[in-house]
C-alpha cells in the first residue's frame, strides 16, 4: 500500500516557485480520478457492486442533467455536447462493457471502468475520421465523471475552495492556476509540470510556493494530511516530525529576512560596477500584477501575457472591457513602458471556444499569431484596444510565436487598417507606437537579420526558445532535466539575435524566464542584453546581481563560455568565475 498513515516521509519535485508554507493538503476533486486501484470482487458481492457502478452512473447524469438545465441559451452549441454525452452514459461500449468486465474479470468497478474507457478511447483515436476520433475526448469526459462518482471525489472548481489549505493535484493547466484565490490556498503541488511551465509562471507571479513534477504526489498524499512545502528546495514533507516542523519554522524565518533584505533595495537602479544602467522589469499575466512589478522595483512592464484575459469565461472579450485593463496597467505604470504582447491564446493556455481540441501538438498548432491572422476580427478587436489605451501612456506592442517574415507584414497590414478606422472615427492613439516580435521560435532567430529590418525591437522568449531549439518540453517532467537555458545552443543562438539588433540598430529585451535567475545574468550581461524582463518576484535579486557585476568584465568572459562544449561546462564555469556574487544560492542549498 502507498498509504503512509502518519510517518513523515520526503518527496521531490521541481523547485517551481520559491517560498515555504504548511498546512492541510486539499486534493483537487477531479485530479483523484487518475487514482484507480485494482481488487477483486467476490462472486457473491458482484451485484452488490454492479449497483454501486449503476449508481454511480446515476448521479453523474444528474449531476449533468443539472448543468445542462442551467447553461444559457446564448450557449448552446456547448449544451448540444453534454446532451451527446448524456446518450454516451448508456452507450454499450461504455455501460455494457464495465458491468460484463465486473462480470466476468471479478474485479471492482473503478477497475473495470477504467480498462473499458481506455480500450473505448484508444479505439476511437485510431480512426481516420476526425469526428469520430473526436468522440474519445467526450468519453473521457464521461468515464471520468462516473468515476468521480465511484470515487465519491468532489468537483468543486478551484476558485470555491473555502479554507487555507495546499493544492495537491495531478496537474493544473495555467488557467486553473491563475484562478487561485490568494487567502484560501498557500501553495501547491502537482505530479506533472516543469519550471518553464505557464502553471509555474503564474505561481512566482502570486507569490506561493509550488514543487511540481512530484510524479506521485496525489497517490501518495491523503486529504488533511499535514505537509511543507518548500518550493526553493523543490521538497515536500508529508507528515512531518515536531523537530522537522521546527526546522522549517527556521527556514521560512530565514527566507523572509532574506527577501526582506533584498527588496529593501529592491529601488536602486541596476548599474554595474562600471556604470552601465540597465532596465529591469516585470512580466505579468493579468492586471493586478502591475502593482507587484511597482512594488519590487520594475522598470516598467516588458511582457504583459494578454492571453489570460480570454481564459476562464464562455466568449471572446469585447473592445472596451480589453480597453479598459490596459488603461488600468498604463495608468499604474506610467511614465514607465508597457510591452503588450497579442493574444498568445492556445498552445497549453486554450480557451474552450477558442481552440482545436483535437490538435495532436497545440504548442505547435494554431496558436499565437498564426490563430490571431485567421481570426482578423478577433485580433483588430484586441489591436484597436491597444492602440487606444497608447493614448494614455508608453505602449509596445509585441507579437508572438512569429516563424516568418510573412506573419509581420500581414499584421503590420491589419494594425494600419485598426490605425486608419481610430482615424476616421477621431479616436487618438499613440502614432509613433514601437512594434516588436518575440523571438521564441528558432526560425525567427535564424532569420534575425530579416526581421530586424522590418519591425521596431525584439524581445528573446527562451521558455519556448529553449522548447522548440532542444526539442524539450518546457512542461514534461520526464524530460526537465534536458531544458538547459545554458546550453551552448541557446547561448548561442541568443549571442546571434544580440549581435543582429546591435548591428542593426534596434533594441533587444529578455522576457523568458532566463533572465529571472541570477546565474545566467554574466552571460546575459556579456552578450550585450541590457533590458530584461522578467517575474515581478525576481526583479530584486537581478538587480543585486547586476550591481556587482562589471559588463568590461562580462564581454571578454563570454569568449570563454563560446569554449564551453557542454551545459555542465558552462555552468561550472560561471560558478568559478562569479559563484561568489551570485550569493542567492545560499537559499537553493539552505
Ligand atoms: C517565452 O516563451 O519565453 C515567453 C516569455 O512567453 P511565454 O512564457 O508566455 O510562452
Ligand atoms: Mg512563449
Amino acid at each position: 500500500m502507498l498509504n503512509n498513515n502518519d510517518t513523515e516521509m520526503q518527496i521531490h519535485g521541481i523547485a517551481a516557485s520559491p517560498g515555504i508554507c504548511v498546512g492541510k493538503a486539499y486534493l483537487v476533486g477531479r485530479e483523484g480520478v487518475d487514482v484507480v486501484e485494482k481488487y477483486s470482487v467476490k462472486r457473491e458481492k458482484l451485484k452488490e457492486e454492479i449497483k454501486r457502478f449503476k449508481d454511480a452512473v446515476k448521479k453523474a447524469k444528474d449531476e449533468l442533467y443539472r448543468i445542462i438545465e442551467q447553461t444559457p441559451k446564448d450557449l448552446s452549441q456547448h449544451a448540444h455536447i453534454l446532451e451527446t454525452h448524456m446518450v454516451l452514459f448508456k452507450d454499450k461500449m461504455l455501460y455494457g462493457r464495465t458491468i460484463e468486465t465486473i462480470e466476468n474479470e471479478q474485479v471492482n468497478a473503478e477497475w473495470a471502468l477504467k480498462t473499458v474507457a481506455s480500450n473505448v478511447k484508444a479505439m476511437f483515436s485510431d480512426m481516420t475520421d476526425s469526428y469520430l476520433r473526436a468522440r474519445a475526448a467526450d468519453i473521457i469526459h464521461v468515464s471520468d465523471s462516473i468515476m468521480r462518482n465511484l470515487i465519491g471525489a468532489e468537483t468543486e472548481s478551484i476558485a470555491s475552495i473555502g479554507k487555507q489549505v495546499i493544492l495537491v493535484a495531478t496537474d493544473l493547466s495555467p488557467a486553473e492556476t491563475s484562478q487561485i484565490q490568494l487567502e484560501k490556498v498557500m501553495g501547491f503541488i502537482t505530479d506533472r509540470g516543469g519550471k518553464a511551465s505557464h502553471t509555474a509562471i503564474i505561481a512566482r507571479s502570486l507569490e506561493i510556493p509550488a514543487v511540481l513534477g512530484l510524479e506521485n504526489a496525489t497517490r501518495i498524499i491523503k486529504n488533511d494530511d499535514i505537509i511543507i512545502v518548500d518550493g526553493t528546495s523543490g521538497v515536500v514533507i508529508i507528515n512531518p516530525t515536531g523537530q522537522a516542523l521546527i526546522q522549517f519554522e527556521e527556514r521560512q524565518e530565514r527566507y523572509e529576512e532574506h527577501k526582506a533584505v533584498i527588496s529593501r533595495e529592491s529601488h536602486l537602479p541596476a548599474v554595474t560596477l562600471d556604470g552601465i544602467h540597465l532596465q529591469v522589469m516585470g512580466n505579468i499575466e493579468l492586471p493586478e500584477e502591475v502593482v507587484a512589478v511597482m512594488t519590487y522595483g520594475g522598470d516598467g512592464i516588458g511582457l504583459y501575457r494578454t492571453e489570460f484575459q480570454y481564459l476562464s469565461r464562455s466568449d471572446f472579450p469585447s473592445e472596451d472591457e480589453l480597453f479598459d485593463k490596459y488603461k488600468d496597467v498604463v495608468d499604474v505604470i506610467t511614465p514607465r513602458p508597457v510591452t503588450i504582447r497579442t493574444l498568445d491564446i492556445n498552445g497549453d493556455k486554450a480557451a474552450s471556444y477558442a481552440s482545436d481540441s483535437e490538435a495532436a501538438n497545440p504548442v505547435l498548432g494554431l496558436r499565437g499569431i498564426r490563430y490571431c491572422l485567421q481570426k482578423p476580427d478577433v485580433f483588430k478587436t484586441q489591436l484597436r484596444a491597444i492602440l487606444r489605451a497608447s493614448a494614455f501612456g508608453h505602449i509596445r506592442i509585441l507579437l508572438p510565436m512569429i516563424s516568418c517574415l510573412e506573419e509581420i507584414l500581414e499584421t503590420k497590414k491589419i494594425l494600419n487598417e485598426v490605425a486608419d478606422s481610430l482615424d476616421n472615427e477621431g479616436i487618438d492613439y499613440d502614432r509613433n507606437i514601437e512594434v516588436g516580435i518575440m523571438i521564441e521560435v528558432p526560425s525567427a532567430a535564424i532569420l534575425a537579420d530579416i526581421m530586424a529590418k522590418n519591425v521596431d525591437f525584439f524581445s528573446i522568449g527562451t521558455n519556448d526558445l529553449i522548447q522548440f531549439s532542444l526539442a524539450v518540453d518546457r512542461v514534461n517532467r520526464q524530460v526537465a532535466h534536458l531544458y538547459q537555458p545554458l546550453h551552448p545552443a541557446v547561448i548561442r543562438m541568443v549571442k546571434h539575435v544580440a549581435d543582429v539588433a546591435r548591428d542593426s540598430g534596434i533594441n533587444v529585451f529578455m522576457c523568458g524566464e532566463m533572465a529571472s535567475d541570477p546565474m545566467n545574468l554574466p552571460i546575459l550581461l556579456g552578450l550585450g542584453l541590457e533590458k530584461l524582463s522578467m517575474n515581478p518576484q525576481s526583479i530584486p535579486m537581478a538587480k543585486k546581481t547586476i550591481r556587482s557585476l562589471a559588463i568590461n568584465e562580462t564581454r571578454p568572459f563570454i569568449a570563454e563560455v563560446l569554449k564551453e562544449t557542454t551545459t555542465k561546462g558552462v555552468m561550472n564555469l560561471v560558478q568559478n568565475t562569479y559563484g561568489s556574487i551570485l550569493s542567492d544560492k545560499i537559499f537553493k542549498e539552505g
